[in-house]
């Protein structure tokens, strides 16, 4: 009987056929799954490393919607706020799983699709606000989420200068999900002209063959290596000085973002393929006393690290790992002089880029070119001449920034005095960045020229993997306060 009651008392009451159904509320709306529109979606005609703007672009000219129905089909989250249009360089705006099962793709696959996954974080601001795109690329129907970032000039598919404008009216087309794009999605919004080289339906004949993504893959993945290490902060928001939130435009203009993986540009230009990234495995090293905790701290002797007076980070286990670093510099100069390489490069072999690298020519021994990229990448110099000239003067920069990770990343205790789990893991990462700088020289070889720079392998790089993270361009934020305050601000170094 009690369940029958309890029936009788919450169900709604189905009352007599007679009634109108517009005076019960919950009639009004149709059964739910009366609801649920059906979309066409074609995942055999997108591409791996596909941007966002050309798969919603695609899925538009399929389903031909209004703004309404195109926000409601793509997911877009209640919490944006669309009238304006939505950028479509970081993903936080949409439910990607959902998205990903409405468009039919893998989730990581759409993942990538976008260029940051929060539009807080500092890698957004390398991203351009409108359209670059690769001509060849797109009157196939293609659009890589790599183009949208200012420092990638070529399509490595059709080693094809990018373009920002529309190649008929000369305007930028902004990088946006908004009314203009439905109007005209994969066209320029203001005159209209499809970027395609026909319907949509005929570009499969057309279509990009696989292996020209073997092309581009290694660029996006050394570009997602490289924004990844960067991509630590938060971007700021406000104004220094008076707190004001900033504009988009003006947060963009003073970022850092851009300015340091510009020289990826010059990568392009002066190599077939990109460098190998250094995948962070982490060395533990066990054979190591467990009183990690070393001596008592004393106040550290500077007499031979003059500059260190100005720094208040500079302590005694700075001193020891600037002796230790000093020692490997000798010992890898003298097994070059036994094998009759030269140290240093001619001054004719060499010029410096605006974008902070060293071009050297491709005659230069490869030992040698290895010799100036692990120096630089461990006293952080972008001149060569500051490498030759200025020996004892100024400290190896990239130290400090092993310092600021280093602890974290391997619980070591940060003690004023070293102790000798520190130089024991420093004495190891003195050996990888030397076997990483052989590898990195040994794979430009065959491109007719060399770049060195401290960009190529900042120190961090030894412990933050980006890509270990299903492609995405996010590292963790492990870093304490102090220690991304001393990244932030990190020591300049001096070009002569
Ligand atoms: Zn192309
Ligand atoms: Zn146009």
């Amino acid at each position: 009987m009690t369940p029958l009651t309890s029936q009788a008392m919450y169900a709604p009451e189905i009352s007599s056929p007679r009634t109108d159904p517009a005076n019960l509320p919950w009639m009004r709306e149709q059964p739910h799954w009366a609801q649920l529109p059906t979309y066409t979606a074609r995942p055999a005609w997108t591409y791996p490393l596909e941007s966002a703007w050309s798969r919603l672009s695609k899925f538009q000219t399929l389903n031909c919607l209004s703004w309404q129905q195109l926000t409601e089909a793509l997911s877009v989250l209640r919490t944006t706020n669309a009238e304006c249009g939505i950028d479509l360089r970081a993903s936080d705006a949409f439910d990607i799983p959902t998205l990903a099962r409405t468009l039919r793709v893998p989730h990581a696959d759409l993942q990538s699709a976008f260029c940051v996954q929060s539009n807080h974080e500092v890698v957004l601001d390398a991203a351009s606000q409108s359209l670059r795109f690769c001509q060849s690329c797109a009157e196939t129907g293609f659009h890589a989420t790599l183009f949208q970032f200012a420092a990638i000039t070529y399509c490595p598919i059709h080693h094809r200068a990018l373009r920002d404008t529309c190649f008929n009216c000369a305007r930028s087309i902004p990088y946006r999900l908004d009314v203009a794009l439905m109007q005209h999605p994969y066209a320029c919004p203001t005159c209209a002209t499809s970027l395609l080289a026909g319907p949509l339906h005929y570009q499969r004949c057309a279509a990009l063959a696989p292996r020209t993504f073997d092309r581009l893959r290694p660029w996006h993945e050394y570009f997602a290596w490289c924004a990844g290490l960067v991509n630590l902060d938060s971007r700021r928001q406000r104004d220094i000085s008076s707190g004001q939130y900033l504009s988009n435009d003006a947060i963009q203009r003073s970022s850092p973002a851009q300015d340091r993986l510009a020289f990826i540009g010059d990568l392009q230009r002066y190599l077939c393929n990109p460098p190998p990234v250094l995948r962070s495995d982490r060395v533990h090293i066990d054979a190591l006393p467990r009183d990690l905790s070393g001596p008592p701290a004393s106040a550290p002797h500077i007499s031979g690290c003059v500059y260190a007076r100005r720094w208040p980070n500079f302590d005694a286990s700075c001193i020891a790992l600037n002796t230790l670093y000093r020692r490997a510099k000798s010992a890898h100069l003298r097994r070059l002089m036994r094998q009759n390489v030269p140290a240093t490069l001619s001054p004719g072999a060499f010029r410096q880029l605006p974008s902070r690298v060293l071009l050297i020519d491709g005659e230069s021994a490869m030992l040698t070119v290895a010799m100036v990229g692990w120096r630089m990448s461990w006293e952080r110099r972008f001149s060569l001449q500051t490498l030759t000239r200025c020996v004892r003067s100024y400290p190896p920069f990239g130290l400090l920034e092993w310092l600021a990770f280093m602890p974290a990343c391997y619980q070591v205790p940060r003690d004023a005095a070293p102790n000798e789990a520190l130089l024991q893991y420093f004495k190891n990462d003195l050996a990888r960045t030397w076997n990483a700088w052989c590898l990195m020289a040994a794979s430009m070889r065959n491109s007719g020229s060399y770049i060195a720079s401290p960009l190529l392998l900042p120190t961090r790089a030894l412990w933050i993997d980006p890509l270990d993270r299903s492609g995405t361009f996010l590292v963790p934020h492990f870093l304490s306060e102090k220690d991304s305050t001393l990244l932030r601000d990190p020591p300049q170094p001096i070009v002569l």
